[in-house]
């Protein structure tokens, strides 16, 4: 809902609005997006999934994949390639699908993990309105920039995760540990812990200032994709290596449920900081 109901906002027609804001917003109606292909992914420009304008239709075949509750949803903002004649960004159009018609075929994926959130989609020959057109033909680019800021600003959020693990860590750090000693009693710790203080705080800074030219009305920017990045490597930074959790669980207290715990990456993270200055 937070991808794609701002983009049918800027470019949906009064009836679009009107159709698919509530029920999206109560959750009677799911959406996924199609925007990615086997051949493009990073590159989204390269699609290729086909959409040809036939009297009042356009008639979609090809193939998307990764789709997010593909095997759910009840619709999808879907991209296809109306115009190959021109530079690759131009010609993408984009439609809002109802998944329930004729020619489209859904194929769940699983993941290594065993879920299958995901699903690839086939369309052969299928029959959509043109009335599902969301913005102009050949406007899908915009429409997939104006999807896709708004996708990044929800990474805005993340930082409340990090805070919640920081707070943790301080916590651990300042208890007496099996040998009696308390972590923060060694400058070596206090520092690594200011240092993930820090990261966090950068972060905390750099959401709310997203938000905030957000709340201002500005359209998010990239500045999402700064977020996403610092995000991975702080998450990174505070997150215990799996072996020693399984270590940690081994050895909980007896009758405690297993909590790993993350003292030792912090050790870990500033070793490694001695190491690089
Ligand atoms: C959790 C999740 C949910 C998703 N949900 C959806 C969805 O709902 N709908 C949808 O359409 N798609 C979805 N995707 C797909 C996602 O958008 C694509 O995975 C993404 O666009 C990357 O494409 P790819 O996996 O084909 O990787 P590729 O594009 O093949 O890239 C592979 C690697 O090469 C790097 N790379 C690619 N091009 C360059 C370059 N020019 N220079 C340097 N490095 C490069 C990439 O950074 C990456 O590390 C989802 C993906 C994930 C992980």
């Amino acid at each position: 809902m937070a991808n794609i109901a701002p983009a049918i906002m800027t470019y949906g027609t009064p009836e679009q609005q009107e159709r698919f804001l509530r029920p999206m917003l109560r959750g009677d109606h799911i959406w996924s997006q199609g925007m990615s292909e086997p051949e493009a992914g990073s590159d989204l420009a390269s699609l290729r999934c086909r959409g040809e304008l036939i009297g009042d239709d356009v008639v979609v075949t090809g193939q998307k994949t990764w789709n997010s509750n593909g095997d759910k949803a009840h619709w999808c903002q879907l991209y296809v390639r109306t115009d190959s004649s021109g530079p690759k960004h131009q010609g993408i159009t984009c439609l809002l699908v109802d998944m329930s018609l004729p020619g489209i075929e859904v194929r769940p994926i699983r993941t290594m993990a065993g879920d299958s959130g995901f699903a690839e989609v086939f369309f052969d020959e299928v029959r959509i309105p043109r009335s599902a057109l969301l913005g102009e033909v050949g406007e899908g680019w915009n429409v997939a920039t104006r999807t896709l800021s708004n996708e990044r600003a929800g990474v805005a959020t993340l930082y409340l995760h990090l805070r919640r693990k920081l707070d943790r860590l301080i916590e651990e750090a300042g208890q007496p540990g099996p040998d009696g000693r308390v972590p923060t009693d060694s400058p070596l710790v206090r520092d690594a812990l200011a240092a993930r203080y820090t990261d966090v705080r950068v972060l905390e800074l750099l959401a709310k200032r997203m938000l905030g030219a957000m709340i201002a009305g500005r359209m998010p920017g990239p500045e999402g994709s700064v977020i996403k990045l610092a995000w991975g490597s702080t998450d990174r930074r505070l997150t215990p290596p799996r072996r020693w959790c399984r270590a940690s669980a081994s050895t909980g207290a007896a009758g405690e449920p297993a909590r790993p715990r993350l003292l030792p990456q912090l050790a870990r993270t500033s070793s490694e900081q001695g190491h690089h200055r």
